[in-house]
């Protein structure tokens, strides 16, 4: 998987109303690999993160995003998923994202809502590295 475009959207944009950041996704071979292909999947991710049991995800309800994994959805979605919970986490409550398609096969768009930008960017950029710091601040308080 590679990021090909990574920012912060620092106001009201084409996606939402939400400051949130931004990733072109090339999700590279896993476009023919659906998480409905890939067995344990949802019971290894929310084993690695309980929380994401509270996310309604477009089903509307908690568990909402667990359906969505267990019938079957793409790598781009699960990070943006993952993105969200990761925020949550340390502290900084956020719940929107959204991934969308593109004309080319298996690269989309993601989006997901930040609080503190820093705290926003995704695991394996530079500005991730932060993560350390956002969280002795937000224990701290
Ligand atoms: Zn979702």
């Amino acid at each position: 998987m590679n990021i090909l475009a990574h920012r912060a959207l620092r106001g009201p944009n084409y996606y939402s109303r939400y400051r949130a950041i931004y990733m072109r996704l090339d999700i590279g071979e896993l476009e023919e690999r659906p998480s409905d292909t890939v067995p344990g999947i949802v019971e290894r991710m929310s084993g690695l993160l309980p929380t994401l049991q509270e996310h309604r995800c477009s089903v509307g309800r908690p568990g909402g995003f667990l359906e969505r994994l267990a019938r079957g959805t793409w790598a781009g979605h699960i990070v943006e998923h993952v993105a969200i919970e990761l925020q949550n986490l340390i502290g900084f409550s956020v719940g929107y994202g959204k991934t969308v398609d593109s004309y080319e096969s298996g690269i989309y768009n993601v989006v997901y809502r930040y609080r503190d930008e820093a705290c926003g960017w995704p695991p394996g950029s530079r500005p991730w590295l932060s993560l350390k710091p956002c969280s002795a601040v937000t224990t701290s308080t």
